[in-house]
């Protein structure tokens, strides 16, 4: 008889990990809180950019995924009013959401023609209503942290979409009214961008960064909306593999850079993790062990970046771009990136100014 395992979150890491399990002979049940495939909340459809090893990745899950992930073909920076065009050849657009082009369409599809039941509208408040040995992978929420004590932060953001035919392109801006940074990411004919820091942003902020995005990219955004969610950035320790009885993955079991809280690629990673832990918990400790071992360093390195002011922090990007590109390389060196799973990072290539 097979055996049944119960996964809450029809996210990336859920479905992924249930597209393992189902692979090898488990009867896959995915619970999710949402009316259907797509996530709760407002936060999708959103075009998403990440840096990721692809080959490597698919590899390691066992599924090739190279095509919910288009290369960016432009990837700008601005530091305050400097802007630079990068080097884009390790950046990647996704879409997220319920639309027939998205990444989660995708894994929904593949996920179905494995035999896999999903139970939508099944908001699960603890982590104790689901069995023993269950798999929690509810990302950005806050349920799951809380009830599993996993010591994480809030995020506040404002943020938009709006039909755009482009290649697809990153912009990136950083000034010094904001904690952490606004990004765009055109793809699939959506654009959307997410302007977010660790404390509330007042509207007003909002407005100066659409107002730069009229001078400097020519863009007339429609209104934005306000929007909060959970990482897993409250301790160097909260990365983990298994809580009470549960297995976790994705954004909630740490999988998450801690600089700029790229999400996706630990995401993609994590499913698989989560799913050897169920048949390997051995190997899967120490798989999950390899592809976290970054994020204490770079969650310090963060909290360093925090005790200088974001007014001298645009200065330090300004600089960081100005010193020569094998100083820049030493210092981003793709094995020390916090990005689980990124081994190349050339994100520092600077190939003009704007
Ligand atoms: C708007 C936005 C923009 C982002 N941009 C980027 C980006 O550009 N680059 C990048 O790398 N990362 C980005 N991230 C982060 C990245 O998307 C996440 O880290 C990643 O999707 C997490 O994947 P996951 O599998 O952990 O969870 P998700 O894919 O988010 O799935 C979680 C699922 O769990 C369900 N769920 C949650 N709690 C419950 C509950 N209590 N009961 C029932 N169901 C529940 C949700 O409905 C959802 O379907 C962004 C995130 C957001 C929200």
């Amino acid at each position: 008889m097979a055996k049944k395992i119960q996964i809450l979150g029809a996210g990336l890491s859920g479905m992924i990990a249930g597209i393992d399990l189902a692979k090898r002979d488990y009867e896959v049940t995915i619970l999710d809180g949402a009316p259907g495939i797509g996530g709760l909340g407002n936060f999708h459809p959103s075009t998403h950019a990440t840096a990721i090893d692809g080959p490597a990745a698919w590899r390691y899950i066992g599924m090739d995924l190279s095509q919910n992930f288009r290369p960016s073909k432009s990837f700008r920076v601005y530091f305050g009013e400097n802007g630079y065009e990068l080097d884009s050849s390790d950046l990647v657009a996704v879409e997220r959401g319920a639309r027939e082009s998205s990444f989660d369409t995708y894994l929904y599809k593949e996920a179905q023609k494995l035999g896999i039941k999903f139970e939508f509208s099944q908001q699960i408040k603890k982590h104790q209503d689901l069995p023993p040995g269950s798999i929690i992978a509810s990302g950005l929420f806050p349920e799951m942290f809380h009830s599993l004590g996993i010591p994480a932060l809030k995020c506040y953001g404002w943020a938009t979409r709006m039909p755009m035919e482009r290649e697809p392109e990153v912009v990136v801006y950083f000034d010094s009214y904001v904690g952490d940074y606004y990004y765009s990411t055109v793809t699939n004919g959506i654009f959307f961008s997410m302007f977010f820091q660790r404390s509330d942003i007042p509207r007003a902020n909002a407005d100066r960064c659409r107002e730069f995005l009229k001078r400097h990219e020519n863009l007339e955004t429609p209104d934005w909306f306000h929007c909060t969610n959970y990482v897993p950035m409250g301790s160097a320790r909260s990365p983990r593999l298994f809580a009470a009885d549960k297995i976790l993955a994705g954004t909630l079991a740490g999988m998450m850079d801690p600089i700029f809280l790229f999400g996706i690629n630990g995401a993609v990673l994590s499913g698989r993790i989560a799913a050897r832990a169920v048949y390997e918990p051995e190997q899967a400790r120490n798989d999950f062990k390899f592809y976290s071992r970054n994020f204490a360093m770079n969650y310090r390195a963060r909290k360093i970046m925090e005790l200088i002011p974001p007014r001298l922090r645009v200065r330090g990007g300004k600089r960081f771009l100005s010193l020569p590109e094998s100083i820049r390389g030493k210092m981003m060196r793709g094995d020390k990136v916090g990005i689980p799973g990124v081994g190349s990072f050339n994100l520092y290539k600077v190939l003009r100014t704007l």
